[in-house]
């Protein structure tokens, strides 16, 4: 799970970010709303945390260019106001929930977890399926009718990307960002190799879903309709 932080206090952003770390997710931060923005349009965050008053564009602004844009991330408001008239400005920006500074490490992961779980596609059980395979979170297996293999955490990590937005073109870039994470030296490289370990273990469950290369692009997976 990635955490985007936009907060323009230093020490707060790093705070939020260790506390998020801590608690299993990965978290990038941006100190003002225009990279905050940026970012959040990457599409690869699962929750974003944003504070109100920022430098460049404040947090109602960048809500509503978000959603404007059609990204549906489930965001977090975060701000030191409490008046009702922002919590009912933020909230009709298409904020999902509001937290008041100060509030407490244990709320906001309570927060957090909660729109984690708002998630539509996470929301039902624990696992996904797609064609005649189901993948599953709490044990980290890919099964198909009668066998199952155990995925290592990136080629889960993958494979629930790719049956997420079933027939959806992936690209290698953003495989890259949101598994392996902005600031890391993977390259290309990586995905094709953790691509091609998936396509064995899809070969030995006998699955009839594949994943496809999209040249120059990056991958989807393919099934016949049942
Ligand atoms: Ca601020």
């Amino acid at each position: 799970m990635r955490v985007l932080v936009i907060e323009d206090e230093v020490r707060l952003a790093s705070t939020l970010q260790d506390l998020l770390e801590l608690d299993g997710y990965t978290a990038d931060v941006c100190h003002d709303g225009e990279s905050g923005l940026d970012n959040a349009l990457t599409s690869i965050y699962d929750v974003i945390l944003l504070d109100v008053m920022l430098p460049k564009l404040d947090g109602f602004t960048v809500l509503r260019r978000l959603r404007a844009e059609g990204n549906a991330t489930p965001v977090l408001l975060l701000t030191a106001r409490s008046e009702t008239g922002d919590k009912v400005t933020g909230l009709d920006s298409g904020a999902d929930y509001y937290l008041t500074k100060p509030f407490e490490p244990k709320e906001l992961l309570a927060c957090v977890r909660a729109l984690v779980r708002r998630k539509p596609e996470l929301r039902e059980t624990d696992g996904v399926t797609c064609g005649d395979l189901r993948l599953e979170q709490s044990s980290f297996t890919l099964s198909c009718a009668e066998r199952s293999v155990r995925l290592s955490r990136k080629e889960f990590d993958m494979m629930e990307l790719l049956m997420l937005n079933q027939k959806l073109v992936i690209t290698k870039e953003n495989l890259l960002v949101k598994i392996w994470g902005y600031e890391s030296e993977a390259e290309d490289n990586n995905v094709e190799v953790y691509i091609s370990f998936l396509r064995r273990k899809l070969e030995y469950l006998h699955s009839g879903v594949k994943i496809k290369t999209i040249r120059m692009v990056g991958y989807c997976l393919e099934y016949p309709e049942s």
